[in-house]
């Protein structure tokens, strides 16, 4: 009978492992996520010394992993080719979990002891003090917890504590580990344990050992509430979501698993862009390729290889997708989070790919990674080579940026908040322009097209807030710009105005919007469109009509308006909507939403003296200055310039006052001309 040695777990791993056996978890299946990356680690072990020509046992034996399922006896087998284990090493590698990891691991969960949502739960055999053998019929006990018990999600445990191989015990009451080290003297060794107080090694007789080659087969006996994982579609299902792209075939019951090649490790000269579309579509399920693939491989300040991709399509990332962004990171090809946020800033949330790193390692968890400095690392490095990309692309392939600013600009816009790149992103932004070029109308454009076309005296980068191109031009406040041919940004998205407000100003010129132009800042401008051919000024009598007139519009709106004045920036609209305290019209709304208030603002009404209505309610005025046609038309008049400031109050009795004013209108019309 050969030698058999017991052995004691050393006291932390011991609780930990009793821990892991005796509580539920949710996402169990991830031990076989830890399985597997051990086998790869220890096939890619070989694979280097291989290739650095070093002797190894069975050379002629293929890399590659075997997953056994065994309905009967109820057993999981993960068998490798790999380096193996001598029987120190197994004492070594799988007698204690890294120290500082479990004894961090006991001290969270005595802290969040009182608490039921703790990193793992507690049951009566881990708050002995001296676990043992005994703690058998713990397994019973968990699947008579109640349905609502909290429970632990088990990658959190896994990440957080780096207890890979030991998260077998989450499923198995017993595990049994086969190994022949790749460069020992050809013994065999069986570690067991039951994940309780101790494990044993043997070292199996020549006779046993005869058929065993070179690797390590892993054999957990599953309890029975994880028979699930005899399913072969099971473990297919957890493979393709957690270790996909592992580098050495997978047989399942002698059967060959596809996964799929890491794309992103490939050299990029050797792939075709129907593979990048085929990886894009395994990626996101999009039905469309991308519209661009940056590929990179990174050695310094840390190595990394990552493949990012342009979606084609527009992202929902303000509704239904709002949490669906960020990076899958992969570590040596092993899939550690999927949608990183960490590895992205917001304003490329419209990003899609992967990140595979060698410089983390495997059990990383989700708030570990928050603080990584390697992450974080990552994260500046993709920043600028995204930045640089779009800065290539907007050179020189004109038509593809476009494309790419119209479904992805709503969100790169938010990069007016990067204040490290933010002389890279501003002239990256493109807007709607008053501005147009022979047949070229609607086309955007950037500052520094702006800033070319700018007039030689003009300081400000002028804007306006407004729907659309065409509300942007028949805008009152954006006549005066009109007549003496000045450029305005149109902004149509609430986040624009921010993203303005947030540059500040670009190459020493200032955002401004139009609505606060000053008479100065126009003056120096010569007309270069003909105004609408001026009345005569009012004069005498008319003058203080006028004002009467003017008094007469305040007390018929009432408390709709904060004054009303006469206007000296009009030339062809009877009136507009002015703000006092310099925020912006669009702004405004914007506010407005965020606080629920949908009453409408109180603004000043200015109102124009030369335009021919309003001179035509002077005359009604004058003659009678009760005429109820002067309340009317000045109801009328502010429907319009509230519709055209993008308020609409109440439409019903706007309709109605305007149908009542076309029936007088109709009537007179008629009787005048004797119909
Ligand atoms: P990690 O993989 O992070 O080192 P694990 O708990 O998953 O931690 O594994 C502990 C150690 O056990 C590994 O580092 C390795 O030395 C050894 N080991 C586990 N599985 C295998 C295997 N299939 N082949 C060889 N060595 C293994
Ligand atoms: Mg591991």
């Amino acid at each position: 009978m050969a030698e058999v040695h017991t052995r004691q777990f050393r006291a932390e791993t011991r609780k930990v492992l009793n821990i892991l056996t005796h509580s539920l978890y949710t996402n169990r299946e991830i031990f076989l996520r830890e399985l597997l990356s051990n086998a790869s680690d220890a096939l890619e072990k070989v694979r280097f010394m291989q290739s650095k020509g070093e002797s190894v046992r069975d050379a002629d034996l293929p890399l590659e992993i075997r997953i056994t399922l065994d309905r009967e006896n109820k057993t999981l087998s993960v068998a490798d080719t790999g380096v193996g284990m001598t029987e120190e090493e197994m004492i070594e590698n799988l007698g204690t979990i890294a120290k500082s990891g479990s004894e961090q691991f006991l001290k969270d969960r005595e802290k969040d002891a009182p608490h039921p949502k703790g990193p793992a739960e507690h049951t009566e055999e881990a708050d002995k003090p001296e676990p043992n053998a005994e703690a058998t019929d713990a397994g019973e006990e968990d699947r008579l917890a109640p349905d609502d018990a909290p429970r632990s999600d088990a990658s959190q445990i896994i990440g957080h504590f780096g207890i890979g191989f030991y998260s077998v015990f989450m499923v198995a009451d017993k595990v049994e580990v086969t190994s022949v080290s790749a460069t020992g003297d050809g013994s065999a060794h069986v570690w067991t344990s039951d994940g309780n107080g101790a494990f044993t090694i043997r070292r199996l007789s020549a006779e046993e050992a005869k058929d065993l080659k070179r690797g390590t087969a892993v054999r957990a006996h599953l309890k029975e509430d994880a028979a699930d994982f005899l399913e072969k579609f099971r473990i297919e299902s957890v493979i393709r979501r957690h270790s996909n792209f592992l580098p050495f075939p997978i047989l399942i019951d002698g059967e060959r698993f596809n996964t799929t090649p890491a794309l992103w490790r490939e050299p990029k000269f050797s792939i075709k862009k129907e593979q990048y579309d085929d990886f894009y579509r395994y990626l996101t399920y999009d039905s469309k390729p991308p519209l661009d693939v940056i590929h990179l491989s990174v050695d310094a300040p840390v190595q990394f290889t990552t493949l990012i991709f342009i979606p084609d399509s527009e992202q929902d990332l303000f509704r239904e997708q709002r949490d669906e962004w960020g990076l899958d990171l992969y570590v040596r090809r092993v899939l550690i989070a999927r949608d990183n946020r960490d590895l992205i800033p917001n304003y490329l949330a419209f990003l899609k790919g992967v990140v595979d790193t060698e410089d983390l390692p495997l059990n990383i968890s989700r708030e570990t990674l928050q603080e990584n400095v390697v992450l974080r690392k990552i994260s500046q490095t993709i920043v600028r080579q995204v930045l640089a990309h779009l800065e290539r692309m907007a050179k020189n392939d004109r038509e593809k940026y476009a494309a790419f600013w119209k479904l992805h600009g709503k969100y790169f816009k938010f990069a007016f908040n990067d204040f490290v790149h933010r002389d890279r992103v501003a002239p990256l932004m493109r807007f709607a322009t008053t501005w147009e070029e022979e047949g070229k109308s609607g086309e955007l454009t950037s500052f520094d097209d702006y800033v070319n076309r700018m007039k030689a005296e003009q300081k400000h980068i002028w804007y306006i807030a407004a729907p659309s191109r065409e509300a942007a031009l028949l805008n009152p406040h954006f006549e005066r710009f009109r007549r003496k041919g000045i450029e305005a940004l149109i902004l149509t998205d609430a986040v624009d105005e921010f993203a303005l407000e947030g540059l500040g100003k670009y190459r020493d010129h200032e955002f401004k919007s139009v609505e606060q132009a000053a008479a100065a800042d126009l003056d120096a401008f010569p007309d270069v469109e003909d105004a609408a051919p001026k009345a005569a000024p009012l004069e005498g009598e008319d003058k203080t009509s006028f004002d009467r007139l003017v008094e007469r519009v305040k007390a018929i709106l009432g408390d709709q308006v904060k004054d009303v004045r006469i206007s000296d920036r009009l030339a062809g609209s009877p009136a507009l909507l002015a703000s006092e305290d310099g925020v912006s019209s669009s702004m405004e709304k914007f506010m407005r939403v965020m606080q629920k208030d949908d009453s409408i603002p109180k603004k000043i009404l200015e109102l124009n003296p030369d335009h021919p209505l309003l001179r035509a309610l002077l005359r009604i005025y004058k003659a009678n200055a009760e005429d109820p046609l002067v309340e009317s038309i000045t109801r009328s008049l502010f429907d319009n310039t509230l519709l055209l400031d993008g308020y609409l109050n109440d439409p019903y009795a706007m309709a109605e006052r305007s149908l009542k004013l076309m029936g007088e209108a109709a009537g007179w019309y008629a009787d005048l001309r004797k119909l």
